[in-house]
Order: structure tokens, then C-alpha cells, then sequence
């Protein structure tokens, strides 16, 4: 629009031609206050254009580290349930970014389990009007496992919730990692069974629910010749060989596990009696002494087993108590078992086979 084009027709202009001399410096004022707003518009443009080149800078900013990152954005409209994804969140189900989705259809890619805890997260959250987090494992449309960290908020429009959003963020990778450290804080490496520390923490909580029946302390003889003799890696083969035995024939057993070197230890629970008990005991050292064969060599190991069963003592007593029928054992020549007597009149302890 150019400023001659302009032409004023309300009564201000009727009044400039009836007042001739006045029309002049009407006409400069309008020119000037259209000067001032297409500049004004001028400077808005501007700014709208610095805007978006911010917005778009952002944007890819945003998109980047969101794939770096491998979190997506999703909202689900309520309760109509329309799903939109950000193109992370197709990556992460193995769909095609942009194709139609059909929350039906992508709820069957959570197992049972994790299904349940998501349908009933979302569904407390909808009604307290609040979010939840949760991990969750999905096989995706491509058949592959992972696991995803899903954060939820319900969005309300005059107190009525009408979307849930949130992020699905990728953390597979995070998840091995950490059930990792935990089997590696809980399970010898080498045998695969429980360490000392799970062992401890469950005779310490042995009263919370699963109460202990009895503890078997197994402990190699002559271990140390055979490291002596063939070295330590045979013995470590060997030590593997009486994990695997042990495993195999306490399947009754609430545990097993690598108590030390050479040491064992077999938790029961109070359903076997004194005869089924010394009768595992039993097993497990004609299990021990079959030959393992490392390398080509047969070797033979052996064991001495100490049995305690629990009473009125701390599960601490019950540890010592196995302990002092397993160097009974031991000194009675080894390869045998002895079961822990508390009998009055004789220094409060001793062991009878
Ligand atoms: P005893 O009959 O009295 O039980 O004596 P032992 O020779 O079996 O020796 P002891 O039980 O006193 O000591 C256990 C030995 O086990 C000490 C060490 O040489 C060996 N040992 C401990 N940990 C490992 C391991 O991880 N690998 C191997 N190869 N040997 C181990
Ligand atoms: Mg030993």
C-alpha cells in the first residue's frame, strides 16, 4: 500500500473540505501514523521470522537429543485414545515413523505382566487426576526385546482429564547393566551360585516369611592339593564341578550357595525332617567323590558336611553351630557329616554323627 493510494472518508475528512486548511496537515498526521504501523508490522515480521529460526534451531536441537538420548514424546487423546508419537517412539516400537497407530493394536506388544501394571497405573492415574513411571519390557513389531521407561501426566480441561502424555525413553541397555550389578552383588561368578552376602541376608531375614528348617556347611577336603598338584585353574574346574553337583542334587534346598573358597553352604526349609536331612547329607558327599575329569586328568574330590538345625537360637548361632559340626566332621577324617547336639552337662555343645 503506498501512501497516495490513501483516502481518508470519515468525518474528519468531510470536515477538511469544508476547512481547506486543514486537510494538509491531516493527511501528514495519517501519513505519519501509517509510517509508524508498517514499521511497526515491519518490526513484528521480523521478529516472527527471528522466532521461528529460534523454534526451528531449537526444534533440531531438541530431536537430536532426543534420539541421542532414544526418548520420545507421546500423548494419547482421552478418551477417544489417539495415540501421536514422536518419530523416537516409532524407533522404539519398530514401526515406520508416521504410520497409523492403533493403541488396540500396540498395547499387545507389552508381556502380561507389564501390560497389567501399565493398564492399571494409567487407569489410577486418570482418576486422581496425577502421572506414574514405569519400566516395562515390549517385544516391538520387529520381534525384538526391550525395555522402555515410560513417564505419564493426565492433562485436564475443566477438571475433566482429556489427554495423557509423557516420554518412553529406551533403556535396554541400562537394564542389563543394572541386573548385572545386582546378579553380580548377589551370585558367585564362577559357580553361578548364591554368594556369601545373599547367603547372609537370607539367614538374617529368615524369620520374614520363609522360616529355616536347617543349614548344611560343606567344605572340600584336601582342596588345597589339588591347586598344589594341577594348579589353579584345574582347581577352579573342580570347584565348578562340586557347584554343579551340589546344585543338582539339592533341588529341595531354598538355597545354595558359595560361602567361601572351598566352602558350601544349604539352606532347608523346616518340611525335611533329621533322616532327610542327614540322608541329603549323605548324597552329597557319594556326589562329591565321584571323579571329575579337568584336562584330560581324573581327579577325585571329597567333602565334610556340617548340619545344624535350627531351634530357639539367632540364625548367627545356627551359622555357628554348622561350623562347629563341620570341623567335627573334619576331624573325625573327613568325607562324613556330623549333625550339631546342644546337650546340658557338657559345656552347653557338641556333635554326634
Ligand atoms: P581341608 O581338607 O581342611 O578343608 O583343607 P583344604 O586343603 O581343602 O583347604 P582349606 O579348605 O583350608 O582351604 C581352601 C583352599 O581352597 C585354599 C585355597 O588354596 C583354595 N581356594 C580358595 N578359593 C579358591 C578359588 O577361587 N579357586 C581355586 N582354584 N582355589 C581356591
Ligand atoms: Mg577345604
Amino acid at each position: 500500500m503506498s501512501d497516495t493510494s490513501y483516502a481518508p472518508k470519515g468525518p474528519a475528512s468531510q470536515h477538511g473540505r469544508r476547512r481547506g486548511h486543514d486537510s494538509g496537515g491531516e493527511r501528514r498526521r495519517d501519513a505519519a501514523t501509517i509510517a509508524s504501523l508498517k514499521a511497526e508490522v515491519a518490526a513484528q515480521a521480523a521478529l516472527i521470522v527471528r522466532q521461528e529460526v529460534s523454534l526451528a534451531h531449537s526444534r533440531k536441537i531438541f530431536d537430536r537429543a532426543s534420539v541421542a538420548a532414544r526418548i520420545g514424546v507421546w500423548e494419547c487423546s482421552l478418551p477417544g485414545e489417539q495415540l501421536h508419537w514422536t518419530d523416537v517412539v516409532y524407533d522404539l516400537f519398530d514401526l515406520p515413523r508416521g504410520a497409523a497407530l492403533d493403541r488396540s493394536e500396540i498395547i499387545k506388544c507389552y508381556p502380561a505382566e507389564s501390560r497389567k501394571a501399565l493398564d492399571s497405573l494409567r487407569s489410577r492415574a486418570i482418576v486422581e487426576r496425577s502421572g506414574f513411571t514405569l519400566d516395562a519390557e515390549i517385544t516391538t513389531f520387529a520381534g525384538r526385546s526391550r525395555w522402555i521407561r515410560i513417564t505419564a501426566t493426565v492433562e485436564c480441561e475443566d477438571g475433566v482429564p482429556v489427554r495423557i502424555f509423557g516420554m518412553k525413553q529406551d533403556i535396554t541397555e541400562e537394564k542389563i547393566l543394572s541386573d548385572r550389578m545386582r546378579y553380580l552383588a548377589e551370585f558367585d561368578a564362577m559357580t553361578g551360585l548364591a554368594n556369601r552376602a545373599r547367603f547372609q541376608a537370607r539367614l538374617a531375614h529368615a524369620d520374614e516369611g520363609r522360616p529355616l528348617g536347617a543349614l548344611l556347611l560343606i567344605d572340600l577336603d584336601g582342596f588345597k592339593a589339588v591347586n598344589d598338584t594341577f594348579g589353579h585353574v584345574v582347581g577352579d574346574e573342580c570347584l565348578k564341578a562340586a557347584a554343579e553337583r551340589l546344585a543338582g542334587g539339592c533341588g529341595e534346598a531354598d538355597l545354595v550357595a558359595r560361602v567361601g573358597g572351598d566352602e558350601f553352604a544349604v539352606l532347608l526349609g523346616p518340611h525335611l525332617d533329621r533322616g532327610a536331612v542327614s540322608g541329603m547329607a549323605r548324597r552329597i558327599i557319594e556326589a562329591m567323590g565321584n571323579p571329575v575329569v579337568v584336562r584330560g586328568q581324573s581327579l577325585r574330590l571329597g567333602a565334610s558336611v556340617g548340619i545344624a538345625f535350627a531351634g530357639t537360637g539367632t540364625p548367627c548361632d545356627l551359622f555357628a553351630q554348622a561350623d562347629t559340626a563341620l570341623y567335627a566332621a573334619k576331624a573325625a577324617g573327613r568325607n562324613t557329616f556330623r549333625i550339631f547336639k546342644a546337650e546340658a552337662g557338657l559345656k552347653g555343645r557338641s556333635v554326634a554323627a
